[in-house]
């Protein structure tokens, strides 16, 4: 957290979707499932800002939970090292001045 606050590395946001509408965060389908001591994430995101920074390290990943609950209790957010086995950041965007 400190190196965040310091500017030296630099998080993402990560909610839109490339199958969903995903300006309404009921229509989200990445999972979150707790496996033992740990979580493991099944999604795809794009238009997340910043991902391909080289200081980018944490991704603030919107998922859902529980998809059982009400429609506006079934989402969550984790925080997912960038390094973390499994990720994957395909490629920049060729919008947004890049
Ligand atoms: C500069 C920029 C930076 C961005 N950065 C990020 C980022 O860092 N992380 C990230 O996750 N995303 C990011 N985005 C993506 C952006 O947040 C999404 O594009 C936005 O949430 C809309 O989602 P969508 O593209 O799926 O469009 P849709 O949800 O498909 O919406 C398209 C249009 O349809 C309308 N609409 C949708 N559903 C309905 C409905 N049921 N009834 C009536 N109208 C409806 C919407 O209002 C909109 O006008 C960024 C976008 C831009 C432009």
């Amino acid at each position: 957290m400190k190196l965040l606050l310091a500017g030296e590395i630099r998080s993402s946001f990560a909610m839109t979707e490339p199958d969903v509408a995903s300006s309404d965060a009921r229509n989200i389908e990445s999972r979150i499932v707790c496996d033992g001591d740990t979580y493991v994430i099944h999604g795809r995101k794009w238009y997340t800002a910043g991902a391909t920074d080289s200081r980018c390290r944490i991704i603030n990943f919107m998922c859902k939970t529980d998809s059982e609950d009400e429609p506006y209790r079934q989402q969550s957010m984790i925080l997912a090292p960038k390094d973390a086995p499994g990720v994957t950041v395909v490629r920049s965007i060729s919008v947004f001045g890049f």
